[in-house]
């Protein structure tokens, strides 16, 4: 029999010497319950990704893979971000894994909930977004900014899902999919929901971080929101156009308007020149940067490399071949007559 329920927990931990400890534990009595039931494969694993730590934090993960082999470890040789930590782990479990889950190492993200992103991945589901139920563990401060980062974000057109961090499970084709994406910038809550696929969503409750301190403080915050929405829109530029063409138009009316009253004769000497120059270049040099930025975006679009198109399932010869999996396709007259023989059958 092919089993493929062979999941993997990608933490990645940048100076997280206190919490791993008790992360790994309750992560490994998790993963061994759901082992014992069948639910998961035996070579299952929980992947540790130390993220260029100037402290214990890979000696603690060398040392836990050592103690069991539910354990691995992913060391990156430089201080990388969490984002490209993450996809460095994911890239890893991909190899191996039928699909991973991702997660922080503070147990901000309920580790209860795995099991449920499980359920769904044995259900057929690709991609299952964990989105947070409430935010009353947050302060006013981050809340609100959280609010006003979603809101910015789909305003300018990177299309992230509200209260879903980096807690989801993603299939082995998914990430294969991931892997296409070859960008620098990488902001996966964007990129994921471009790829497809079925999704799904686990609502969990979001915690307090169990010890330490974040390591996203609010500069580091600004400038991922920043990341995220110029590595996934174009939109910043084409507002450029947009009021270089509304100054544009200003100047037209004001011409005109302008104009009306020379016409009538209630004119200052050279002030309507001033005006109406200062409307119309500024205009017409915001439209002329807005499309050079048109191109300089495509520019960007282009270096990116992303796939064009990611293929989910291909029928042909009437087989359908599913995420690497060949399965007997049937039309559906064929199964229809299957059906009622065996009805005729019962008879
Ligand atoms: N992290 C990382 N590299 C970094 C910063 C953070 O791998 O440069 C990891 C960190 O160890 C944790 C996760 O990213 O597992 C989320 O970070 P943190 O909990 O500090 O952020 P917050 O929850 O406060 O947003
Ligand atoms: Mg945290």
């Amino acid at each position: 029999m092919v089993m493929n329920n062979n999941v993997w927990l990608v933490v990645p931990c940048y100076k997280e010497e206190e919490v791993l400890p008790e992360t790994s534990t309750r992560l490994k009595s998790i993963m061994e319950d759901m082992i014992i039931r069948g639910k998961i494969s035996e070579s299952s694993k929980i992947c540790f990704v130390n993220d260029g730590s100037s402290d214990k934090t890979w000696e603690i993960i060398t040392s836990l893979c050592e103690d069991n082999s539910i354990f691995t470890g992913v060391n990156l040789a430089h201080n990388k971000g969490h984002q490209n930590a993450l996809l460095a782990g994911l890239m890893v479990a991909r190899k191996y894994a039928d699909a991973a889950i991702s997660l922080d190492a503070d147990l901000q993200d309920d580790v209860a909930a795995i099991e449920q992103f499980v359920d769904k991945f044995l259900e057929g589901k690709d991609i299952v977004y964990g989105v947070r139920s409430t935010r009353e563990t947050d302060t006013v401060f981050k809340r609100s900014t959280a609010r006003a980062f979603y809101k910015l974000m789909n305003f300018m057109g990177a299309n992230t899902l509200e209260d879903h961090a980096d807690y989801r499970l993603m299939s082995k084709r998914a990430l294969d999919a991931l892997s296409e994406y070859k960008e620098v910038n990488l902001f996966l809550r964007g990129i994921v929901p471009m790829i497809g696929f079925e999704t799904d969503i686990v609502y969990y409750e979001r915690h307090e971080r169990f010890a330490g301190e974040s390591k996203y403080p609010l500069k580091k915050m600004l400038s991922f929101a920043i990341d995220g929405i110029t590595s996934c829109s174009v939109k910043p530029i084409r507002m450029i156009t947009s009021v270089g063409l509304l100054m544009f138009t200003i100047s037209i009316i004001l011409l005109i308007y302008f104009f009306v009253i020379f016409l009538i004769g209630h004119t200052v000497a050279g002030w309507t020149t001033i005006v109406i120059s200062l409307w119309g270049i500024g205009g017409i040099i915001l439209l002329a940067l807005g499309v050079i930025g048109e191109y300089v975006g495509k520019i960007y679009m282009e270096v990116k490399e992303r796939p064009r198109y990611i293929i989910e399932s291909v029928l042909y010869e009437g087989e359908a071949y599913l995420g690497g999996k060949k399965m007997k396709y049937k039309t559906s007259s064929e199964g229809k007559s299957k059906k009622d023989k065996k009805k005729s059958k019962e008879k």
